[in-house]
């Protein structure tokens, strides 16, 4: 399991989180959904490692990660650029990750062709990120993301690039992957159908603070405040 033990994060004279408490459990997909500017990236960042948290502790089961850089957390992230490396072709963008880590190339491309499987885009390994479409491309991501089976997915806004039939498309995709790998995974997104439709559990942030988390039936016949009824579209 993932989590915030007490959580604060600051820039400066800015305090965007103030002592969040969070867990997701082992396996488990939960929604970080809010408004913009309410700290769902913030929270993200300092998950994968990209931000030191100016209080409290993360946790990765029962290994403390609060002051380890993001390289040894082993969390695979999908932003909403997929940051591909344009200059590789499709295979090598996925086994990059392992290349790092020097394993062997005949083992690497094993663990390529098993993940391309998984993700569906076996036809796809010979071209670049420049002749793939949208959703071809964020398959590409997602692959190199699970690649080095990672301890947490995070997907930071990883719909929000794609028209509306591919983004229908790819929340099922998306589901289908973690539920096939049993990874644990958190997604921030400000669509409340993403989040009620992708995850097992929602947490609705405001002002960096959580103010509730349920499944999204809890939290869509009983909303705690009229801050979450109105963001779930469903005003008292
Ligand atoms: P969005 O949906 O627009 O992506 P968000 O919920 O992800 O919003 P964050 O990016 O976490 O929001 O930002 C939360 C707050 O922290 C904002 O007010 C933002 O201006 C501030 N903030 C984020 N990063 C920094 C930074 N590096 N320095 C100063 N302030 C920052
Ligand atoms: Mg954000």
């Amino acid at each position: 399991r993932i989590l915030l033990d007490n959580f604060s994060k600051s820039f400066g004279a800015t305090k965007v989180i103030e002592n969040m408490n969070l867990q997701v459990a082992h396996g488990e997909m939960l929604a970080l959904l809010g408004p913009s500017g309410c700290g769902k990236s913030t929270t993200l960042f300092a998950v994968c490692g990209i931000h030191r948290p100016t209080g409290g502790r993360i946790l990765f089961g029962d290994r403390d990660v609060t002051d380890l850089p993001s390289q040894v957390r082993n969390v695979g992230v999908v932003f909403q650029s997929y940051a591909l490396y344009p200059h590789m072709t499709v295979a090598e963008n996925i086994g990059f990750p392992l290349k790092v880590k020097a394993m062997p190339s005949a083992d690497i491309r094993k663990e390529v062709d098993r993940i391309a499987a998984l993700v569906q885009i076996g036809n796809l390994m010979g071209r670049h990120p420049s002749e793939l479409s949208g959703g071809q491309q964020q398959r590409v991501a997602l692959a190199r993301a699970l690649i080095r089976k990672p301890d947490v997915l995070l997907l930071d806004e990883p719909l929000a690039n794609l028209d509306a039939k591919l983004r229908l498309e790819m929340r099922s995709e998306i589901r289908r992957i973690q539920r096939e790998t049993g990874i644990t995974a958190i997604l921030v997104t400000h669509d409340q159908v993403e989040a009620m439709s992708m995850c097992d559990r929602i947490a609705i942030m405001k002002e960096g603070e959580i103010i509730q988390i349920a499944t999204p039936a809890e939290m869509y016949s009983d909303p705690r405040t009229a801050f979450v009824a109105g963001f779930l579209g469903n005003p008292p």
